[in-house]
């Protein structure tokens, strides 16, 4: 069978007859079989993603399909899913089971698309490449010593190969959008606050947003779509009006592009990242498109600001594991201090420690002021300058990630090396701004890399739309 790039595909060959709903749920669980090696997913829900295929057959056969209808969709796994195990790639949830179904993915679910299964992830969403995870790494289908990114890369990977049309990762400073440049497709952070956060697994509050991953920009366009706007659960989500993004996927005109000088200086960028990036600006200028040259002055504080105020918040989000509500309990416990003690110490892996530990040492009186107030002034001045830049520009381009995929084990050593990975990924997510990343090519190895475009506040529906020009007309194959 051929491979299903596209909704509107799938929903053309249901309607010609060339496939059903479960033939299509089939082929999906085929590759699920062929690529388990790949380690992308925790959990199959074989049984009740056939259920549903005769279902949602059923209601195409007369005519009240949902507009979902032939979409087979993952979720990682921080989101719940009533009834469902919810591990966040964890020890210390072991046994947790969801009471509520997340509001993203019962929206996706409402319009018939089909879950099929749970992905693995960096545990609690913490991570670059996968490998903080109790199920053990995830692996690039592109290159089987690589990891596919992180903390989504299981969602990546799940994408990449077929074993799912749409998945749903989260990113709070790169997760969609590192491991969709790793792997080859393409992954969307909407603006902070665009989707409901009810039902993910929170790591940083003020950063955490639902993120798509896809093979199409219309795909893209039509799971936000749906997923977007008001929800009475969670507050912050914005009461501007949703478009209507999957009627508006074409770009015509000039847009104003920038790009950033010091970034494509940067000692981390790799060669053919950096080379592959500046061919996209010379085919965007030969396109008529305007390009400028500006540095950005706080690059060396992103990464510091944002890891310290993602452990921040990550600490007090996190203290609620404590082993008397949610899975797992240590056996070792003699009272209640120590229950509190052992459950943690075994429950957490070392980064989500270090993360807990760094975030209660800058909350902590005496560093307060010194770490956390200034990290919150130093965020308010990268917004600002990436807010100003919008003022006479349409979109920021930049590379994705410094680097291609790289091997797995390679980067445990040496926690800032990791942290590195997400240089070109923090700015957007500390300025609450939507971000997409989208295929590149390869480099040399036949690994794929990826370029981030940055839009203005709430204007994903533009930067769906340059996107697909991009795909279509500017970027590598
Ligand atoms: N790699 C970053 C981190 O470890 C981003 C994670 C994310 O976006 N969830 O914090």
């Amino acid at each position: 069978m051929s491979t299903y790039d596209s909704l509107s595909r799938i929903q053309s060959d249901i309607d010609s007859g060339a496939i059903d709903c479960v033939g299509l749920v089939n082929y999906y669980l085929s590759n699920i079989h062929k690529y388990k090696h790949l380690n992308a997913l925790t959990a199959v829900y074989e049984r009740d993603a056939l259920a549903k295929a005769k279902k949602v057959q059923a209601k195409i056969d007369n005519g009240t399909a949902g507009r979902l209808a032939g979409m087979v969709f993952t979720i990682k796994d921080v989101y719940c899913h009533t009834g469902h195990a919810l591990q966040c790639g964890s020890k210390i949830l072991e046994g947790f089971e969801s009471q509520f179904t997340a509001t993203c993915v019962q929206r996706l679910l409402d319009e018939d698309a089909i879950l099929i299964g749970r992905n693995n992830c960096d545990e609690f969403a913490m991570g670059s490449s996968n490998e903080n995870s109790i199920f053990g790494p995830a692996i690039n289908a592109a290159g089987e010593n690589k990891v596919p990114g992180g903390s989504s890369g299981g969602s990546a990977v799940a994408v990449q190969s077929n074993m799912c049309l749409v998945s749903i990762g989260s990113d709070t400073g790169g997760s969609v959008r590192q491991p969709a440049a790793y792997c080859g497709i393409i992954g969307l952070k909407p603006n902070y606050g665009r989707i409901s956060r009810h039902g993910l697994s929170a790591y940083a509050s003020s950063f955490d947003s639902v993120g798509i991953l896809a093979r199409s920009v219309e795909d893209t366009a039509i799971t936000l779509e749906i997923m977007a706007g008001p929800d009475e659960y969670d507050t912050t989500v914005s009461q501007t009006k949703v478009p209507v993004y999957s009627n508006h996927v074409s770009w015509e005109g000039k847009a104003k592009v920038v790009c950033f000088d010091n970034i494509l200086k940067h000692e981390g960028l790799h060669e053919e990242v950096r080379s592959a990036t500046e061919q996209t600006y010379k085919s965007l200028q030969e396109q008529g498109h305007s390009l400028d040259h500006l540095g950005f002055e706080y690059l060396d504080y992103v990464l510091p600001t944002y890891y310290i105020l993602t452990t921040a918040e990550a600490s007090t989000n996190l203290s609620r594991y404590d082993g008397v509500r949610f899975g797992y309990r240590s056996e070792n416990a003699h009272d209640l201090e120590s229950m509190y003690k052992k459950t943690r110490s075994e429950g957490f892996g070392i980064e989500v420690k270090k993360r807990i530990l760094l975030g209660t040492y800058v909350l902590s009186e005496g560093f307060y002021d010194a770490y956390f107030t200034k990290a919150q002034k130093v965020r308010r001045l990268i917004k600002e300058e990436t807010h100003s830049i919008f003022e006479n520009h349409d979109f920021i381009i930049l590379p994705t990630a410094p680097t291609t995929a790289f091997e797995l084990n390679s980067h445990n050593r040496d926690p800032l090396e990791m942290y590195l990975e997400d240089i070109f990924t923090v700015q957007a997510s500390l300025a609450g701004l939507p971000a997409i990343s989208l295929p590149n090519g390869t480099d040399k190895n036949g690994m794929p890399i990826g370029i981030q475009v940055i839009a203005n506040t709430f204007e994903e529906e533009k930067l769906l739309s340059f996107s697909k020009y991009l795909v279509d007309q500017v970027l590598a194959k």
